[in-house]
């Protein structure tokens, strides 16, 4: 199957939003993004935020002042931040002609929210980029897009196509099969690194990756929200056996040339069986997944 779309800009505390063209579905609305989507903008279904540091959310006024008029916008954020109900609040009666008809929806962690076409859902995750709270609070958040698909139960699959026939005209089409959940595209939003049973046997893993070494990941914790680095994305999504890896929000403290050769080095080194992109910081990216740096094993 083909990877979904995605046309993104990442620069870490400038701006990062991420387009999914295939599933109509915006990650994030940092600054520009208006400006730098252009027309695209009015194929926006849903936007999907997953935290509201400002670099993440700060091109909302203007992005549902052009696209909220027509009625149709949803807005989802993860149920725990105060910061996204306040905005809420606040541009749904900024300007309410065009935004007070935006529909915003808090989630809770794995709550399902449907999306087009049918049997279609998205579905966040807990990340982990703010101090931890008592009581826990969802304030951040990655998503998965997921479709539901009937596979032949594992104790039929060997039988020929005249006997599945014929059980399910006998038995109905739930003896013979069952639904499972097939993810087709992760992003991680922010975040340290996760336990790679999140992002199992996803087929397109967009992950962020500011930092090239685990020493400057370290050192900058001390100073603000945590983040990951290039070589524990490997680990996680070697472990989680997705198809593919996209690596966005890197930091724009490193030149082009360093990013991808670091990247082909590491991939190297660790023997990465998948395909890996990357989009580059400080620059619009049209199509992230169709551009391999590291080719993989194939
Ligand atoms: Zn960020
Ligand atoms: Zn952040």
């Amino acid at each position: 199957m083909d990877a979904p779309r995605i046309v993104l800009f990442s620069t870490p505390l400038i701006s990062t939003w991420v387009f999914d063209e295939t599933h109509r579905i915006l990650f994030d609305a940092g600054d520009g993004i208006s400006a730098m989507l252009d027309s695209l903008i009015h194929k926006i279904r849903l936007a999907a935020i997953t935290h509201t540091h400002r670099d993440h959310c700060a091109g909302l006024m203007q992005l549902l002042n052009l696209r909220g008029g027509a009625g149709d916008f949803t807005v989802i954020h993860p149920d725990g931040s105060g910061s996204a109900r306040t905005l809420a609040m606040f541009l749904s009666s900024f300007d309410s002609r065009s935004t007070a008809k935006v529909t915003w929806k808090p989630l809770a962690e794995n709550e399902q929210f449907d999306i087009q076409p049918a049997r279609h859902f998205i579905r966040p995750f807990p990340t982990r980029h703010y101090p931890i709270q008592d009581p826990p609070r969802f304030m951040s958040a990655g998503y998965h897009i997921v479709r539901y698909v009937d596979k032949v139960r594992p104790e039929f699959r060997h039988l020929p196509q005249e006997e599945l026939d014929r059980i399910r005209r006998e038995r109905g089409k739930e003896a013979l099969c069952e639904t499972l959940e097939d993810i087709l595209f992760s992003i991680s939003g922010d975040t340290s690194p996760l336990d790679p049973d999140v992002f199992y046997k996803s087929r397109a893993m967009l992950h962020e990756c500011t930092f090239m070494s685990v020493s400057e990941r370290e050192e900058m914790e001390n100073y603000g929200h945590p983040h990951s680095c290039l070589e524990e994305v490997l680990d996680v999504a070697r472990s989680a056996e997705v198809e593919r890896l996209g690596l966005y929000h890197i930091s724009r403290r490193y030149e082009d040339e360093f990013i991808l050769g670091k990247v082909r080095e590491a991939c190297n080194a660790m023997k990465i069986a998948f395909p890996v992109s990357v989009a580059l910081p400080g620059r619009v990216i049209t199509d992230i997944f169709s551009e391999e740096v590291w080719h993989g094993f194939r």
